[in-house]
Order: structure tokens, then C-alpha cells, then sequence
């Protein structure tokens, strides 16, 4: 199974291109997948979508369109490209900056809200789907009518602004479960999971997560809720973009 190399990295944003090597190729549906003997890319899921790239091969440069974490982790290089796919021959990955910053910077505010949203109203993240241009969260809330889209904006932005560092650390889940900042159910984390990656904005959240993230609160640049609707009986879809 190949490794998740990006969760060795934080921060996330502006990776660097990498070396490695093509291990095995696969036809689907007529794009090529290909599989990285190393790879730094990040795979869609958890709300966030995959990074794109490009691959530096013998043959010329290939862009990269997808990636999926499946029993092995593959990376989309189009179609009409499997004849110049040499295996074993060397090949340099690179991510695409812009997009995965902007991503970094989407899903930390995400972060930062999911926590604001607790504090002030109880309310629990319960999805999200993280974008380029908009981001939403959807929030299982027993008094909808305690929501207060203002005063969350006005918390978060306030976050940010205080430059609050976002760090790194793993941490054995059993010294996360009498913590106040830890907002998820670790409940529904795979039992066999013992030691989990933690995402930590101190004095405001403490959040098991795989996704990439900014270094700095200040790094998110601040934030607009657009939208909030109503998902139904105590659930809202709370919709923002950066500024
Ligand atoms: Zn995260």
C-alpha cells in the first residue's frame, strides 16, 4: 500500500517537487493512472480535494488531474498518455502550489469555525466540503435560533487575526478524549487506530486530521460567510469564501 508521504508534512502549503518513480500504470475508463514509488500528493478526501500536479517523465510532462486513495495511491495523468510510461524510470512530481495553499488556508478556516460554532452555540460539525472559491460546513445545531452568522464571522476573523500558530503533533487517542478542544467523536475514528495525527490552533481547537493546513492563523487571510441555510430539522449549512 503506498504511503501517505503528506501527512509527514506541516505545514502544508508551498510543497516542494519531489523525485521518485513510476511503480505501476493502469487504464480506466480511458485516463491513465499511475502509481508513484514516492508521492507528497494529497488524495481527495476528508472534504478536501485532491491536489493537482504535474510529472516530469523521459517522455515530456504530464499533468496530473486527480488523485485517489484506493489500495494504492493514484495519480490521474489523462488520457492518451500511457505510451510514454516507462516503469522504474525516474520522474519529478511536482504539486500545484496555488491550489493546495488555497486549500491549506480553506480548510484551516474550517477548522477555526467547526470550533467557533461549538463555543458559541453548541453547534457540531457534522460534513464539509472544502472548495477554491466557496467552502461548506454543515452544522447540526439544537436551537438554530442561538446562531448568530455576525458574531461567528466576527470570532473567526478574530482568530485569525491574532496569528495564532497552527502546529503538528501525534498523539495516542486516549489523551484526547477528556479534552474540551477536541470537538469530534472519537468514537467514530477505526478502533485499531491507536496513534492519530492531531491539528492544533492553540487555545481554540484540537482536531484529528489528514488534510493540509497553513502554519499561522494569520496565513488564512480573512474570511465571509456568504450563506447560511437551513439543512433541515437542527442542521445548517454555513457557506464562506476568502477574502
Ligand atoms: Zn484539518
Amino acid at each position: 500500500m503506498s504511503d501517505l508521504l503528506h501527512l509527514m508534512q506541516h505545514p502544508g502549503t508551498n510543497p516542494k517537487s519531489f523525485s521518485s518513480t513510476i511503480c505501476s500504470a493502469e487504464v480506466v475508463d480511458g485516463d491513465t493512472w499511475v502509481e508513484l514509488s514516492e508521492s507528497f500528493f494529497y488524495p481527495s478526501g476528508g472534504g478536501q480535494p485532491a491536489d493537482h500536479g504535474s510529472l516530469e517523465m523521459e517522455s515530456g510532462l504530464s499533468v496530473i488531474l486527480d488523485v485517489q486513495k484506493g489500495e494504492k495511491l493514484l495519480h490521474n495523468i489523462g488520457s492518451n498518455e500511457s505510451d510514454g510510461i516507462k516503469l522504474e524510470s525516474p520522474v519529478i512530481a511536482s504539486i500545484d502550489i496555488n491550489r493546495r495553499n488555497v486549500l491549506s488556508r480553506m480548510h484551516t478556516a474550517q477548522h477555526l469555525i467547526s470550533a467557533a460554532a461549538d463555543e458559541l452555540f453548541s453547534g457540531r460539525t457534522i460534513g464539509n466540503q472544502i472548495g477554491l472559491e466557496k467552502t461548506r460546513i454543515d452544522i447540526g445545531i439544537e436551537d438554530r435560533s442561538a446562531f448568530d452568522k455576525e458574531l461567528l464571522q466576527e470570532v473567526v476573523n478574530d482568530g485569525i487575526d491574532q496569528g495564532i500558530p497552527v502546529t503538528m503533533s501525534q498523539e495516542h487517542r486516549s489523551e484526547l478524549t477528556s479534552n474540551p478542544l477536541v470537538r469530534v467523536n472519537l468514537d467514530l475514528l477505526p478502533k485499531n487506530v491507536q496513534e492519530l495525527r492531531v491539528i492544533t490552533i492553540e487555545g481554540r481547537d484540537i482536531c484529528p486530521c489528514a488534510g493540509t493546513h497553513v502554519a499561522n492563523t494569520k496565513e488564512i487571510g480573512l474570511i465571509k460567510i456568504n450563506k447560511v441555510k437551513s439543512k433541515g430539522a437542527g442542521k445548517l449549512r454555513v457557506e464562506y469564501s476568502l477574502l
